[in-house]
């Protein structure tokens, strides 16, 4: 994975990949007004005085937004910096009412911190690789500029204007477009496991500035360029890919790199230069005079760390050690938190040994999971309670059910949200062990195939599988399998 090299003319090239992650917080409220922050209301309905920049105004911290990037800190294992101040960062756009943004330069929340990402190895060996987290700030939003809306006018959305962002600096550890994508969802996993990002890339709760640049392996870094915005995993390595091809090319072309600021277009699949990189002295930042600094007691630092729920490694762990499943099994279920949510409601529901965690995660991962991909349905949308999943692996342990009972059941289940007891009561779907109506059966099978049945006496042992077939065609597929074998076996000699 990490021997990732683009070939160019003269030779092999490294891919040095950095990512600026900017993850929106959760919260009822923006990081210095009341206005609220849902998503997809009205343009320009949740704007206060303060996110539209009236004079006078003055900004008062959330705490709510602190308090969300210092569990995301620990959550990463970072240093939380119990002293950080916010700055200005002066720039004009149409879409900052203020004229500069308030962000954390010179002392950001959140030090510095690690994720351990998950590489899938050659011959499905997994390995993993640590990428150091270089800090976490946590700044404003602007608002939304809306083109092509009018021949002649642009219009300015504000309701995103002041919600509370937290910028998420990695250090130049990737070495390939696989490695960054490992990256990104492990980072977005923690959040939503967190709680303090819902992660949700297509909204633009997560989106990530780009950095890349290359070497020949083993010289120092090259100059990097910053691709800003990018809003998916398939579009981040896609711009890695793009972009150190381009940069060999400007290389082995005899030109250099020039540090600078690029789009991503998804439908050309191009980065193109949008502007030279400004220095932090373009910015002229200096601290904020209308915020004190913010000062985090022992408390409030431990508060956050006991508000904290089971990462997923500590999970997946535990899935491992604790239930006994097995590596892939605890990486499936842990990868989502409302996947794991779910497997745990279960577990709840079976008051399950280990035996029970075996069969429930098997169940989930194939039938759950299949049923869900064919209803184009999220696992918080599952038509089926872990409760009645619950009862339903049950039925099958107690053996009213068969295998293939339980599937019918299932699928029953699915369309009607019923719970299986009843399905299976109304339906007449149990499982029979009944010998006698076996044993008929079995009879009334082996008169009427009287030529195989002397075909597998005289050692055509393949056969076995047909009278098999055979035996549960005529119960309706409600005999239980295990005496149906055994019946089979003595009736046939
Ligand atoms: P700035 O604040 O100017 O954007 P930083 O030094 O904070 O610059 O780095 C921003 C991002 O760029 C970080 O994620 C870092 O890992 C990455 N980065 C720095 N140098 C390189 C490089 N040579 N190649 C690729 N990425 C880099
Ligand atoms: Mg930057």
């Amino acid at each position: 994975m990490s021997d990732y090299r683009i070939q160019g003319a003269t030779g092999e090239w490294e891919v040095v990949i950095g990512l600026e992650v900017h993850a929106q917080v959760v919260s009822e409220a923006k990081l210095f007004s009341g206005a609220a922050t849902a998503f997809g209301a009205e343009p320009n309905t949740q704007v206060s005085l303060v996110d539209a920049a009236m004079p006078g105004m003055l900004p008062t911290p959330n705490v709510e937004c602190i308090r969300q990037a210092v569990r995301t800190g620990l959550a990463i294992d970072a240093k939380i910096n119990q002293w950080s101040r916010f700055d200005r960062k002066n720039y004009f756009y149409a879409d900052l009412p203020q004229g500069y943004q308030i962000s954390q330069l010179y002392h950001p929340l959140v030090g510095e911190g690690q994720i351990t990402v998950d590489l899938p190895g050659e011959n499905g060996a997994g390995a993993t690789k640590t990428i150091g987290i270089e800090r976490i700030h946590v700044e404003q939003d602007a608002g939304k500029l809306m083109h092509d809306q009018h021949p002649s006018f642009s219009y300015v959305d504000l309701n995103r204007s002041g919600v509370a962002l937290m910028e998420i600096v990695s250090r130049p550890d990737m070495r390939s477009p696989e490695e960054a994508g490992a990256y990104v969802r492990k980072l977005r996993a923690i959040l939503r496991y967190v709680g303090s990002c819902d992660g949700n890339m297509e909204q633009g709760s997560m989106r990530a500035d780009v950095n890349v640049s290359v070497r020949k392996p083993g010289e120092a870094f090259g100059t990097r360029t910053e691709t800003k915005n990018v809003n998916s995993v398939r579009f981040i390595m896609a711009v890695i890919e793009h972009e150190a091809r381009r940069q060999v090319e400007v290389i082995e072309d005899g030109g250099v790199v020039v540090q600078e600021t690029r789009l991503y277009d998804p439908d050309r699949n191009e980065t193109r230069s949008l502007r030279s990189k400004e220095d932090a002295h373009d910015y002229r930042y200096f601290p904020d005079p209308d915020l004190l600094p913010l000062e985090l007691s022992d408390a409030f630092v431990e508060d956050c760390r006991a508000s904290l729920p089971e990462l997923p490694d500590a999970k997946r762990s535990r899935y491992e050690g604790e239930l006994g499943l097995s590596a892939y099994n605890a990486d499936v279920l842990t990868a989502e938190v409302e996947t794991a949510r779910w497997f745990e409601a279960l577990l709840a529901a079976g008051k399950g040994d280990a035996a029970f965690a075996q069969r429930a995660s098997n169940w989930v991962i194939s039938d759950l999971f299949g049923a869900l991909n064919k209803l184009g349905k999220g696992i918080e949308d599952s038509p089926v309670t872990p409760a009645q999943a619950s009862s339903l692996l049950g039925l099958v342990a107690d053996g009213t059910l068969s295998g293939t009972l339980a599937k019918q059941v299932f699928e029953i289940m699915l369309e009607t949200g019923e719970d299986p007891d009843k399905i299976v009561e109304e339906r007449g779907l149990k499982q029979t062990s009944d010998t006698g109506a076996i044993e008929a059966v079995i009879a009334e099978i082996m008169a009427a195939n009287a030529d195989k049945v002397a075909e597998y006496r005289a050692g055509k042992d393949k056969l076995f599988g047909f009278f098999v077939g055979q035996t549960m065609k005529a119960m309706a597929g409600k005999a239980n399998p295990g005496v149906v074998n055994e019946l089979l076996k003595k009736a046939l000699g």
